[in-house]
């Protein structure tokens, strides 16, 4: 590349922003931070800043500005506080992709602003596309702009359809390592605590996206993900077990043929890939040994025991507003079983039953999409109680 790629990196301190953070690190003549934004940890984004020198940083939380402005502007790093600043921040002339690795809903609005810019989308935030899809890729699409899957397992379709682009897709398979826990039928889940919940085998991944993995709602997010990534309807997507997550996801062509994407499990490299597309850039992760893997084995996930995940393909198959319903109601149900106040189970349990009580909006709008995800939300806290 000769001329530096220009990033916003929306959640910086988080698990996706830092990985993003090494990849920057590990190619300087690549990449350049122009944008740095956080939630509430001041420290690590003050931290970043003064290494990275980007020109502009947010910090969501506003009782932490102070903290951030006295830190960096001796620096020459202009600071701004709250969402209002985010949504702004991500239009700025100079950036090239804006890398969304915030978590959950509060994702979808600066989204829409970095799009509306025609701002390439670096999409670590899956979220977004599970509450507007539709409206998110038809604007993409609108505006020219491209959304490179972060994901690991959209960004193993993507790699497999390089160069197949014109191919029709005859369905996909989204690899899941099943989570801690793997076999466990419904009575052996009803006193997890969050410890256990909070312990993936493969993954080291922030708190939210982690129960997800336990409740399997995480496959279930990346099944409708993938329904927008890549045009798809729900009998084309397919979900495999596959507790070694080596094989990150597969496509199969009309001819029969598989293709699948491999390799140990690290974040850093799917993250390069959406910086870089079409190119790879050499790395030094650690390299695949088949003799640490002489099997790899796949299962039939269990619907019966994850029901979250059965309950993501109702919501898809509904279509209208049904996912941002399901969505709002798991934010709600995993930070109120991250704060003790319900059961593993109530989690799935509480996000159907949001879902049964919710108003239905066939073809929503942004607005709809707001007061669906404000009345879903008000459902689910008044079920935690
Ligand atoms: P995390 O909790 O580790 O980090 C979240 C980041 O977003 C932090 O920098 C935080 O300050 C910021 N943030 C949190 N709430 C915010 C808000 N309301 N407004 C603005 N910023 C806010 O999360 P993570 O694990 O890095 O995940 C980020 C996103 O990437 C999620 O959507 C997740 O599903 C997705 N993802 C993560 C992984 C992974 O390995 N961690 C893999 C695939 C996809
Ligand atoms: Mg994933």
């Amino acid at each position: 590349m000769s001329q530096k790629k220009k990033i916003a990196i929306l959640g910086s301190t988080g698990s996706i922003g830092t990985q993003t953070l090494e990849v920057v690190e590990a190619n300087l003549d690549a990449f350049e931070v122009i944008v740095l934004t956080a939630q509430s940890n001041a420290d690590l984004l003050i931290e970043q800043s003064i290494k990275f020198k980007p020109n502009t940083v947010v910090i969501g939380d506003e009782s932490k500005y102070k903290k951030v402005e006295d830190a960096l502007w001796k620096h020459d790093i202009k600071t701004y506080c709250g969402e209002d600043a985010l949504v702004d921040i991500v239009q700025m002339q100079d950036i090239d992709i804006v890398l969304t690795a915030l978590v959950g809903y509060a994702g979808l609005k600066p989204t829409i602003s970095a799009i509306n810019a025609g701002k390439n989308i670096a999409l670590a935030n899956k979220e977004t596309l599970v509450v507007a899809g539709e409206l998110i890729t038809n604007l993409a699409k609108s505006k020219g702009v491209n959304i490179y899957p972060v994901d690991s397992e959209h960004s193993a379709i993507f790699q497999c359809l390089v160069g197949e682009f014109h191919n029709p897709i005859e369905k996909i398979y989204l690899t899941a390592s099943g989570g801690p826990f793997r076999g466990k039928k419904r009575q052996d889940l009803l006193e997890i605590t969050k410890v256990q919940a909070l312990n993936h085998p493969n993954w080291e991944m922030g708190a939210k996206i982690t129960i997800d993995s336990a409740t399997m709602m995480n496959k279930g997010l990346e099944v409708i993900e993938a329904k927008w990534l890549f045009g798809l309807k729900s009998s084309q997507i397919d979900v495999i077990v596959h507790p070694q997550s080596i094989v990150h996801s597969l496509v199969q062509f009309t001819d029969g043929s598989i293709k699948a994407q491999m390799g140990l499990p690290d974040m850093k490299l799917p993250i390069q890939f959406a910086l870089t597309y079409p190119n790879r850039l050499k790395t030094d992760f650690e390299r695949f040994n088949f003799m640490d893997y002489p099997q790899l084995t796949f299962e039939q996930p269990d619907l019966k025991t994850f029901t979250n995940l059965a309950l993501a393909y109702q919501a898809m198959e509904k279509g209208g507003n049904a996912a941002c319903v399901i969505n709002a109601a798991n934010e709600v149900t995993v930070e109120a079983f991250l704060n003790d106040k319900i059961k593993f189970l109530d989690i799935a349990d509480i996000n159907a039953k949001t879902l049964q009580l919710a108003s239905f909006v066939e073809k929503p709008t942004y607005e709809d999409f707001v007061m669906s995800n404000t009345e879903a939300r008000q459902i689910a806290v008044d079920i935690v109680g």
